[in-house]
């Protein structure tokens, strides 16, 4: 599951609609239509933003009623620092994804947002979770078991959360 943008794109929709699954009635979630890894890497990033919190909160009242949207916005703030922590420390060494200097990552084959760490932690945070309490742990999807983070965008950006891999 860490190279989503790998998967041939077909997969990758459905993995994504499945992982938005509770969002399901936003149509412009289920209709939408990529085209190309471009347009994903834009509908991916576009989900991490507080613009788009307000769109689920719009979409889903019932949903986020009783939760505290300044706070889910900025635990999703925290995510997009450590998204961006570990973009720093990419590009302070020179590594790119695809050696595009406008996309630093420590893995030259996908994107820092691709792993899914990242949206584990954002589906957390949309549930309401406070990012300093959340415990991380990775698995292979087949076997169950568990995995390392990746070299090194994961160790970057989940170095704090490393104690759960233990
Ligand atoms: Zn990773």
């Amino acid at each position: 599951m860490d190279r989503i943008l790998n998967q041939p794109w077909r997969v990758l929709q459905l993995m994504l609609l499945k992982r938005l699954g509770i969002y399901q009635n936003n149509p412009s979630i289920v209709n939408i239509e990529l085209k190309s890894p471009n347009e994903y890497v834009e509908f991916y990033r576009q989900k991490l933003t507080d613009d788009y919190i307000d769109e689920l909160v719009a979409y889903n009242p019932s949903y986020f009623s009783g939760k505290n949207i300044k706070s889910v916005k900025e635990e999703m703030g925290k995510l997009r620092d450590l998204i961006q922590k570990s973009k720093d420390e990419a590009a302070s060494k020179g590594k790119y994804f695809k050696n595009n200097e406008l996309e630093p990552s420590m893995q030259k084959n996908w994107l820092v947002e691709n792993c899914a760490e990242v949206w584990a932690v954002r589906d957390a945070i949309l549930q309401g979770a406070k990012i300093k309490n959340l415990v991380l742990r990775s698995v292979t999807v087949g076997t169950g078991l568990v995995k390392a983070f990746c070299n090194n965008n994961c160790r970057i950006m989940f170095e704090d959360f490393m104690n759960s891999m233990d």
